[in-house]
């Protein structure tokens, strides 16, 4: 029986029988050329923590400049690379990427404490994972707490042991790790304080209503104080306005992420944006 997604444009069939629409066997096609060279770019985001108006950090975000369609979304083709399993090598530029930017910045002495890159289930789920993040980040000689992944309760969920040995394997190299749209998966409380992380982002559609809704405030301001029970920080992503700032921070959410600060940077305006950002010695 076909299931239909609305949110992307094709179709897709259990049993692993598929069918694509025109529209998206072009795009696969596309996908394949491109991940072979030079289409994709990283832009940054910057985190920063309110106290102190630091940046703390950046997410990169891959983008893809394709030749004909212009930028296409990651929404609409990292769904398209893991199910077609050009993600692993997308996600191995993406890595390799990120680091040679953050040892590129540290050699410059620019004011960039952490980057985080993302990875998605079927990255998370690989056997080669564990490894591959080691030698990138040897070959990149960045002190390893210097980069930071992100994850999403999905790719935990299902086998929770081997969840757990991939994430201590990664804690041991000595990333940071951090738990991507927080409270709109299935984690439980019993997996979470199993997991070795030291992050939780608290998902965009909790920032977006904070501060007309009844609810948001409280829902934050239990993550907040579940983070600090488990020992993890929090930030939270998609702000845009500085209410729903000042709403994080009576919440004691102090980090954060969104347009407020700054949309995701190519490259040059990113380093722009760090030499002229205020940070107390
Ligand atoms: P995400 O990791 O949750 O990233 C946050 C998304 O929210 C980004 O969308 C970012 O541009 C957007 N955003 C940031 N601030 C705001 C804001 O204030 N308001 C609104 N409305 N949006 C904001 P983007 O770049 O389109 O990426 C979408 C998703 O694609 C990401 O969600 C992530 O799951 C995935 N993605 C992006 N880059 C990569 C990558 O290199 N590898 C993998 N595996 N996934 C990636
Ligand atoms: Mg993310
Ligand atoms: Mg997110
Ligand atoms: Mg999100």
């Amino acid at each position: 029986h076909a299931k239909r997604n609305p949110e992307h444009k094709y179709v897709f069939y259990d049993g692993g029988m598929r069918e694509r629409s025109g529209f998206t066997l072009g795009l696969e096609s596309d996908l394949r050329r491109a991940t072979g060279g030079g289409e994709f770019e990283l832009h940054f985001q910057p985190k920063i923590d309110l106290v102190g108006n630091r940046t703390i950090g950046a997410e990169a975000l891959i983008r893809w400049r394709h030749p004909i369609r212009g930028m296409v979304s990651p929404a609409e083709f990292i769904p398209l690379a893991e199910e077609t399993g050009l993600i692993w090598e997308i996600g191995a530029w993406t890595l390799i990427e990120s680091c040679r930017r953050l040892a590129d910045w540290i050699g410059r002495d620019l004011p960039i404490p952490s980057v985080s890159v993302n990875l998605s289930p079927r990255q998370f789920q690989d056997a080669r994972l564990v490894g591959f993040v080691r030698s990138v980040v040897e070959s990149a000689g960045i002190p390893p707490g210097r980069l930071e992944l992100e994850l999403t309760e999905g790719a935990m969920i299902g086998d929770i042991e081997k969840a757990v040995t991939i994430l201590n394997g990664l804690k041991d190299i000595g990333v940071r790790l951090s738990i991507d749209d927080f409270g709109t998966g299935y984690s439980s409380l019993a997996y979470l304080k199993r997991f070795p992380i030291d992050t939780l982002k608290i998902d965009r559609s909790f920032v977006r209503d904070i501060v007309k809704s009844s609810t948001d405030p409280a829902i934050v301001g239990t993550i907040v104080n579940l983070a600090e029970s488990l020992g993890f920080d929090t930030i939270a992503e998609g702000v845009e306005t500085q209410e729903q700032a000042d709403m994080l921070r009576q919440q004691r959410c102090t980090r954060i992420q969104g347009f407020l600060i700054s949309r995701p940077l190519p490259v040059d305006q990113f380093e722009t944006f760090l030499c002229n950002s205020v940070v107390p010695a």
